[in-house]
C-alpha cells in the first residue's frame, strides 16, 4: 500500500462527543430522539438527531423509529462506508409511513434526521431529511453544512429572508421534507473532509430556533462538548424553549494517525476512553438520565421564579 493510501485509511484517533436532549418550557412531551451508535473494532463512530411530530405520541414514535433503525443498520453492516444511512433512512420511512397508515392515532406522523458517520476515511458522511442541523466549526468560523429543508429554509436560500427573521417567521415549523409522511423520501446525502480541531454539531431547531448560529459558535468554541451541551439548552431554555431541544457534538482530536490493528487493546487506551468513560450507549431514554430530568427540573424551578 502506498503512503499517501495508507494515510488516506487512517482513522480518526479521538473522537470526543456529548449529548443530550431536553423537552424544553412549553411542550409536555420530548418528541426529539437521538443516537450515538460506536464500533471501536472498525473505527466508526455514528452521530443522529432527530426531531418527531404529530400529535397523541406520534411524533415520538417516529423520532425513535428512526433512531432503532438507524442502530440496526449501523450494527449490522460491516466496513467503514456510510453509504448504509441513506439506505436506512428510507427503510425508516417506510416503517414510520406503514406504522401511520395502520393506527389512526399516529396517521400523518414524521420525523427529521441528521446524522454523521465518521469512518476509517478522512471523509465524514452527513446525511439528512427535514431541519434538524449539522454545523462544523473550524478555526473560529462556523457553518451549517445541512439545507433546511423547510419553507423558511427556502426563503433564506432565494434571499428573501434573513437566518434572523426565519428563526421568529410564523412559518418556521414548517418542513418540506419528513420521514414518515409521503411513501417515499429524498434524503439529501454528503460527504465532508474532516480535519483534527474540527468540532461538528448536530441538532434539532429547538436549539437553532432559539440562538443565533453566533451564539451557538461562541460555546461551541470555546467549551468542552459535555459542557457546551449543557450550556447551550440552558440557553435555549432561558430563550423560551418553545420547542424540545437536542445537542449532540463531535469533536475530532487527533487524525492521521497511523492505522489502527483493530485490537481492544488500543481502544482502550485511547485518549477517546479515558476523555469519556460511560459506555458506548445510546442515550435515548430520557427517564434514564436522572441527572437530565434533574437540570430540566431546576430549569423549570428558575422559570417559573422568574415568571412570577
Ligand atoms: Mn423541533
Amino acid at each position: 500500500m502506498s503512503e499517501a493510501a495508507e494515510r488516506s485509511r487512517s482513522p480518526i484517533e479521538v473522537l470526543e462527543t456529548a449529548g443530550a436532549t431536553d423537552v424544553g418550557q412549553v411542550r409536555m412531551a420530548n418528541q426529539d430522539a437521538f443516537g450515538e451508535f460506536r464500533d471501536e473494532e472498525q473505527g466508526r463512530h455514528l452521530l443522529l438527531v432527530a426531531d418527531g411530530m404529530g400529535g397523541h405520541r406520534g411524533g415520538e414514535v417516529a423520532s425513535q423509529m428512526t433512531v432503532d433503525t438507524v442502530r440496526d443498520y449501523f450494527t449490522s453492516r460491516s466496513g467503514p462506508a456510510g453509504d448504509f444511512i441513506e439506505a436506512a433512512l428510507h427503510e425508516a420511512n417506510t416503517m414510520v409511513f406503514d406504522r401511520a397508515a395502520a393506527d389512526g392515532q399516529l396517521a400523518g406522523m414524521g420525523t427529521t434526521a441528521v446524522a454523521m458517520l465518521f469512518d476509517q476515511t478522512p471523509e465524514a458522511w452527513i446525511a439528512h431529511v427535514g431541519d434538524s442541523r449539522c454545523y462544523r466549526l473550524r478555526d473560529g468560523v462556523m457553518i451549517q453544512l445541512t439545507d433546511d429543508h423547510s419553507v423558511v429554509g427556502e426563503l433564506v436560500r432565494r434571499g428573501q429572508l434573513t437566518p434572523d427573521e426565519a428563526r421568529v417567521h410564523p412559518q418556521s415549523n414548517e418542513i418540506l421534507r419528513a420521514i414518515g409522511t409521503q411513501p417515499e423520501v429524498l434524503v439529501d446525502v454528503q460527504t465532508v473532509a474532516v480535519q483534527a480541531g474540527d468540532r461538528y454539531l448536530l441538532c434539532s431547531d429547538g436549539l437553532s430556533g432559539m440562538m443565533t448560529d453566533d451564539e451557538i459558535a461562541d460555546v461551541l468554541g470555546s467549551q468542552a462538548p459535555e459542557e457546551a451541551v449543557r450550556t447551550l439548552i440552558d440557553r435555549a431554555n432561558l430563550a423560551g424553549g418553545t420547542d424540545n431541544i437536542t445537542v449532540q457534538i463531535g469533536v475530532v482530536g487527533a487524525f492521521g494517525a497511523p492505522a489502527r490493528t483493530g485490537r481492544p487493546a488500543d481502544v482502550q487506551a485511547s485518549p477517546a476512553a479515558t476523555t469519556r468513560p460511560s459506555p458506548p450507549t445510546e442515550k435515548i431514554d430520557f427517564g434514564a438520565l436522572p441527572w437530565l430530568a434533574a437540570a430540566a427540573a431546576i430549569a423549570l424551578i428558575a422559570a417559573w421564579w422568574l415568571s412570577s
